[in-house]
């Protein structure tokens, strides 16, 4: 069952705070993350129940779903060529499943580290930008 205050079961605008939504499949929504520190960072959230992880799924929806994430990290070494994706699943507070994908470059920002959530608005890409990462993934999403 959906939840009324969850952000993303009701895809609500809050959603812009961090990111835009890019599109949906079947089972997950797509969101562009608006702090790209880490160039090509997207968000993978579980679209059609609000469950907080992913052995609340029965088997298909798991496979579906862990599908869009592979389909997500694809899309994202295809267009930016990470040496490394790091795959982020917390929500302590929203408790609703999702996958951060965080591309990380060798010697670069957080490498061989864990990322930061969130490092800041100033730190977030112009509209452009997110356009931009928003029709790479879009079009290498296979
Ligand atoms: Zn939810």
């Amino acid at each position: 069952m959906l939840k009324k205050d969850c952000q993303y079961c009701l895809k609500r605008e809050d959603i812009e705070n961090f990111g835009r939504i890019a599109f949906e499949t079947e089972t997950s929504i797509i969101i562009a993350f608006k702090d790209q520190s880490h160039k090509g960072r997207m968000v993978v959230a579980y679209k059609n129940d609000h469950v907080a992880e992913i052995g609340d799924l029965s088997e298909e929806e798991r496979k579906n779903f862990i599908d869009d994430v592979v389909k997500c990290a694809n899309a994202i070494k295809k267009c930016y060529h990470p040496d490394r994706i790091n795959y982020g699943a917390y929500g302590d507070a929203l408790g609703h499943l999702h996958f951060h994908l965080v591309p990380k470059y060798k010697d670069g920002f957080e490498w061989g580290g864990t990322f930061v959530m969130n490092t800041g608005k100033e730190n977030y890409c112009s509209e452009e930008e997110l356009t931009e990462l928003i029709n790479n993934i879009k079009n290498n999403w296979e």
